[in-house]
């Protein structure tokens, strides 16, 4: 009797001892609950409410058609408080390599978007010259020199004030500074969209130099040196011959960090060297904006 009910008592000790293996299996509920509530609760609307108060990473804008009827098209990249524009081709034909150059920096930023700086947004125009670039020539279809057709009369140096016969790098050229400072269609759209503008590079070939816009003082110098290191690009003060309404010198008085970048040919995009250029500019970019005159 007594051996009957001390094993009674050990089977209840020995019973009661397991329930915390027990436990577990009364928690298949908690399991079970969470993909239910994710399926049902927070996917379609969440998904369907963010696309209009995030914008998209990578944007293409339609900025105005040229003299001829061809878009004029500008790629974005990021979100920043902090514009930057890569200007493309304004020399057509003549300088073709750097339409290449400014698609295949787009085409690597939209793989590698993590590397546009959170201060920076990013924009890039392949080509500010479409009928340059379709027609053959350097020109716009009107015979105007684009980079000769900006308003440079207000600053300090007169040498570059804006003039209709201008010198490029095959002489001097009567007439093609166009009928009045941006009388040109190209040059209006690119004034417009670079008025927000804080850092500009616009993109040539082929002296294998870096030339700060302006008058020489500013972020511009700033900027043409950091290019300069970071490209391997030679920096001078100008390009050789007298440049006049040249759209660098325009956004330099504007207070625009400006510089034109000059490839070393007519060929070669040269993407490997301009991308380290751009993306130490970008991420050197508020120490540039910041920089007093
Ligand atoms: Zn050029």
């Amino acid at each position: 009797m007594r051996y009957w009910l001390l094993s009674i008592v050990l089977i209840m000790v020995s019973c009661a001892s397991p329930t915390p293996l027990v436990e577990p299996t009364v928690s298949p509920s908690p399991t079970l609950v969470p993909p239910t509530q994710s399926v049902t609760l927070p996917t379609p609307t969440t998904k369907r409410s963010l696309p209009s108060p995030t914008p998209q990473f990578h944007e293409r804008r339609l900025l105005g058609y040229s003299r001829e009827g061809r878009p004029i098209v500008a790629h974005r990249f990021g979100w920043g408080e902090v514009k930057v524009a890569l200007v493309g081709n304004i020399h057509g034909r003549t300088e073709e390599n750097t339409y290449r150059l400014m698609i295949e920096v787009a085409a690597h930023y939209r793989e590698n978007f993590m590397e546009v700086p959170s201060e920076v947004t990013l924009w890039i125009i392949p080509t500010i010259n479409p009928d340059g670039l379709a027609n053959g020539t350097r020109f716009n279809a009107r015979g105007v020199d684009l980079n000769r057709n900006a308003d440079t009369d207000q600053d300090a140096c007169p040498e570059n004030d804006w003039s209709p016969d201008i010198f490029d790098s095959e002489g001097h050229i009567p007439g093609s500074g166009g009928e009045h400072p941006f009388s040109e269609v190209e040059t209006q759209i690119l004034r417009d969209f670079l008025v927000d503008a804080q850092v500009v590079i616009s993109y040539h070939s082929q002296a294998g130099l870096v030339v700060a816009g302006g008058c020489g003082e500013g972020p511009s110098r700033q900027l043409a040196h950091l290019l300069a290191q970071a490209t391997g690009y030679g920096e001078a003060e100008s390009i050789g011959y007298p440049v006049t309404g040249s759209i660098v010198d325009y956004l330099a008085f504007q207070g625009v960090a400006a510089v034109d970048v000059e490839l070393t040919n007519k060929v070669d995009a040269e993407l490997e060297r301009n991308l380290k250029g751009i993306q130490a500019v970008m991420e050197s970019v508020v120490e540039i904006v910041s920089h007093e005159n």
